[in-house]
């Protein structure tokens, strides 16, 4: 019997013999079987899950997790991601995507796509269908049609609820919200509680995005990261999550790695490039991710007080299975919430706590 011959080979080699796709008989006589890993940001629980499901089948990596976006992207409830995402300044949801295919060395992109729920599928047929790997705005949707996208309004009422209070509350000298009739006298100045707002959402800008990367027991690896983008950003603003080697880089030879995150700050690092480059010459993907956000935290140097402006997450999973994440901060959010990843390691699928440069951002009024 093959020496690589064990039983969680057998019975995935089983299952996935019914669709034709039997990766352990792919394998070279003398490779043995990786345990394969699925990491994503903290919001990709649900992704990772899928992902090694589809993978388990069979699935090639790249298929695996666009799955396992596209459910975040479908949920109303992530207003960071596809559906119900965060609008731009002018209340439309414009959506950025990449993907890159480890094995064949491919990638593709969207960037400021609109009405189009599942971007991470329309960057994978950009990368499957054309010559090109980036496409945006007009062209990209134009593309997504042809491909037989429905166009959706993807602006939730919740949504849209939060775009216009912060519209309302962005200048007395406007006129967005109640008018003189209604208001009283003292509410003409911007009140405490409206400044108050206005602090908390530009100290703390609603941000998010999904990176979702996986390795299979080939030592295959894909990813793909999925985002509305900065809330309320200028229309036609582009983030890192479409950019290869910022948002998403996958090297099949070293690994792969992702950003959340304030993407202009990615960009100015390269960042998913960045952790791959340290990753290949022997850093372990914690230490990588760490590199990266010290990187970004230079570019300020290390100002908290302007670094209390925004946080950075990076992910990164290496060819071995092994995976970590670092961010700017440790603990975020007026409640301080833990910064946190999500892995399924193929026994089981958890948040774990990533690695910080530092330990919360200074408080507003410090
Ligand atoms: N990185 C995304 C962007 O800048 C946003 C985010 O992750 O929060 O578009």
């Amino acid at each position: 019997m093959d020496s690589t011959f064990t039983r969680r080979g057998f019975l995935h080699g089983t299952a996935s013999a019914a669709t034709g796709l039997s990766l352990t008989a792919q394998l070279p006589a003398t490779a043995q079987p990786l345990q394969p890993v699925v990491v994503s940001s903290a919001n990709g629980l649900r992704a990772t899950q899928k992902a090694m499901d589809l993978m388990h089948k069979g699935a090639d990596t790249l298929a695996a997790v666009v799955a396992g976006v596209n459910i975040v992207e479908d949920d109303p409830n992530d207003n960071s991601v596809g559906y119900g995402g965060l609008p731009n300044e002018d209340g439309e949801v414009e959506l950025d995507a990449s993907v890159m295919h480890g094995p064949t060395k491919r990638a593709g992109a969207v960037a400021a796509l609109r009405n189009i729920k599942n971007p991470s599928q329309v960057a994978k047929l950009v990368m499957e269908r054309t010559d090109h790997l980036l496409l945006s705005g007009e062209g990209a949707l134009r593309f997504a049609l042809a491909h037989g996208f429905k166009k959706e309004n993807l602006l939730t009422d919740a949504s849209r609820m939060v775009w216009l209070r912060w519209k309302e509350t962005l200048s007395t000298r406007d006129d967005w919200g109640p008018g003189l009739s209604i208001l009283e006298d003292d509410e003409l100045a911007q009140t405490p509680e409206q400044q108050q707002l206005l602090d908390r959402i530009i100290a703390n800008r609603p941000t998010g995005t999904i990176n979702c990367l996986a390795l299979n027991e080939r030592g295959d690896i894909s990813g793909t990261t999925t985002t509305s983008g900065l809330a309320f950003k200028i229309p036609g603003r582009i983030g890192d999550s479409p950019l290869i080697g910022c948002g998403l880089f996958v090297d099949n030879a070293v690994g792969a790695a992702g950003s959340t995150g304030r993407g202009e700050e990615c960009i100015k690092i390269n960042g998913a490039h960045t952790v791959v480059e340290m990753m290949r010459r022997g850093a372990s993907p914690t230490a990588a991710c760490l590199e990266a956000v010290k990187r970004v935290a230079d570019n300020y140097n290390g100002n908290l007080k302007k670094l209390s402006q925004f946080n950075i997450h990076f992910y990164a999973l290496n060819k071995k299975g092994e995976y970590g994440a670092a961010a700017l901060f440790g603990y975020v959010g007026p409640n301080r919430k833990r910064s946190q990843y999500a892995v399924h390691n193929g026994r089981e699928n958890k948040l774990l706590d990533s690695a910080y440069l530092y330990e919360a951002p200074l408080k507003p009024t410090s």
